[in-house]
């Protein structure tokens, strides 16, 4: 062994390999990109600042899988929501994301919401949907008996569809990996540097080299925006805070209601979740804090009067949980995705309160402009099949009440969480999963576990033993090359 004499120099970090591409922010749009991309001949990384996918604002929103009928006609939004719809609704299928065809039923309070009425069907058609029909106030109690008092008409949107916006950033992430995707969790980006055609992407964890970045970092969006020199629009986090009632609360409404919507929004509604509950909100509160997801008194107070007017019945069950997610908002009326060829660089902002429908569609625009700027693009003919996603939906088959998968693996027939009927069987497949969660909050957004009425007091315990037993040491986080079978 030779004798160190002074500081020896520190050894040269292992070159990063350069990706093709980069995209930046694994929320339920950036998972989408990656997955498209690795569809081709591309080595595509997809960093993201927290330690899971699907973790930003794409946990915490109404989880309606809109038509896109009360779109701005001629939007790139409206385009993107209405061809998403159909890809998601596809997809979904195919991997065992849960989606129920509920329909949904747009009320009218005052005359002037009655008189907007066949405007927004003019408006629907105009956005490619011609299903919506105007309805007499007999008809909107025929359809929601124990809606409030006081309805004068309705429009019908029969497929509106509600979703589990957790299982699909999850199922478009784990497609991704098994794509070859590099995942980098807990990686945000800090600072860009440019050499020549490589952007490297400087975070705490290391930095990442890339030919091409997609910015899809949703309320980081503008901040990423100005570390490639531009300046030109600012995210508003624009709070939406909602009430989830009891599952006894279920049979009370068994469509979405829909308000009238503004300039502000779409407005509070009254949704079945995919879940089995019935969900009040969202409010709409612009604020400066971009973490400021917690609940507030002050919005408790404005759903229950508005859930008062709307069905009073509602208000005779008990609220389980609340909470609350930050829609990206931008002045501009419209998504902000555009390709900066000199800069190999694709910005994907302004993706407000609709992204969860649309991310397929916006995965599929931004792989055309990345083409339109000059990245070669060359199908890929290995192309992995999809994952096949664990059900929470409450309407399909789930393990505890499958006697042939509990014979066959009785930990499918234990039960850990009664509220929510979670079995030990799927806290132990989601740690082993291809994209385990890292914490307790991931578990719940895995499996339902302590989401029930009781929201963990009785089975936090045990589901946080499960998870210690099965969580991984350390998991692999770049998707195999090739995928057997
Ligand atoms: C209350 C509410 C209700 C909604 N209802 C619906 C609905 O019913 N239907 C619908 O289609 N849409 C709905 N939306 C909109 C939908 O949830 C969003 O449009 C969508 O989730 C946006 O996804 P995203 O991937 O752009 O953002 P996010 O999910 O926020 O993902 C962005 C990711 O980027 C990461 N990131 C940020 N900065 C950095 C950085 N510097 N480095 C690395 N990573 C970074 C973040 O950690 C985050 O995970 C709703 C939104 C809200 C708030």
């Amino acid at each position: 062994m030779s004798a160190a004499s002074g500081p020896q120099p520190a050894p040269a970090a292992p070159a990063q390999p350069v990706a093709d591409v980069a995209v930046i922010g694994a929320g339920v749009v950036g998972s989408a990109i990656a997955r498209e991309l690795a569809g081709y001949e591309l080595s595509v990384t997809l960093l993201e600042a927290r330690a899971d996918v699907g973790d930003g604002t794409s946990k915490a929103n109404t989880a309606i899988l809109h038509t896109g009928f009360d779109a701005k006609p001629g939007t790139l939004e409206s385009r993107l929501v209405r061809a998403g719809c159909h890809l998601l609704s596809d997809y979904a299928s195919r991997v065992g994301i849960p989606v129920e065809r509920t329909g949904a039923l747009l009320v009218a309070w005052t005359p002037d919401e009655l008189a907007e009425l066949p405007v927004l069907k003019a408006k629907a058609a105009a956005n490619g949907y011609d299903r919506c029909e105007v309805v007499d106030a007999a008809e909107v109690y025929r359809q929601i008996p124990d809606l409030g008092e006081g309805a004068l008409g309705g429009l019908t949107v029969p497929d509106e569809s509600i979703t589990c916006t957790w299982t699909t950033s999850l199922a478009l992430a784990t497609d991704a990996w098994l794509r070859g995707t590099d995942l980098r969790l807990a990686h945000r980006v800090r600072s860009v540097s440019h050499d020549g055609d490589v952007t490297t992407l400087r975070c705490d964890a290391g930095d990442v080299p890339a030919r091409w970045v997609v910015n899809a970092a949703g309320l980081g969006c503008d901040l990423i925006d100005q570390m490639f020199g531009y300046d030109r629009f600012h995210v508003t986090p624009r709070r939406g805070e909602l009430l989830v009632f009891d599952k006894l609360a279920r049979p009370l409404v068994n469509k979405i209601v829909l308000p009238v919507p503004t300039a502000r929004g779409k407005g509070v509604l009254i949704s079945p979740t995919i879940y089995g509950n019935i969900m009040l909100g969202p409010t709409a509160e612009d604020l400066e804090d971009r973490t400021a997801t917690g609940t507030s008194e002050s919005g408790y107070d404005f759903l229950l009067g508005k859930g008062r007017r709307l069905m009073p019945r509602l208000l005779e069950e008990e609220v389980t949980a609340s909470y609350a997610g930050l829609r990206a908002a931008v002045d501009a009326g419209d998504y902000l995705i555009e390709a900066d060829g000199e800069k190999r660089y694709v910005l994907v902002g302004g993706i407000r309160s609709t992204g969860l429908t649309s991310a397929m569609a916006i995965a599929e625009h931004v792989r055309d402009l990345l083409s339109d700027a000059g990245l070669k693009l060359t199908p890929r003919s290995d192309v992995p099949s999809p994952p096949r996603m664990p059900n929470i939906g409450e309407a399909f088959p789930r393990p505890y009440a499958d006697e042939a998968r509990i014979a066959s693996d009785p930990a499918y027939g234990r039960i850990v969480c009664f509220c929510e009927r979670v079995t030990a069987g799927e806290i132990r497949d989601a740690c082993g999963s291809l994209i385990p969660p890292a914490d307790l909050s991931g578990l719940r957004r895995r499996t339902r576990a302590m989401n029930g009425r009781c929201q963990g007091f009785f089975c936090a315990a045990e589901a946080g033993a499960l998870f210690e037993q099965y969580r991984p040491a350390a998991h692999a986080t770049s998707g195999p090359q090739e995928v057997p079978g």
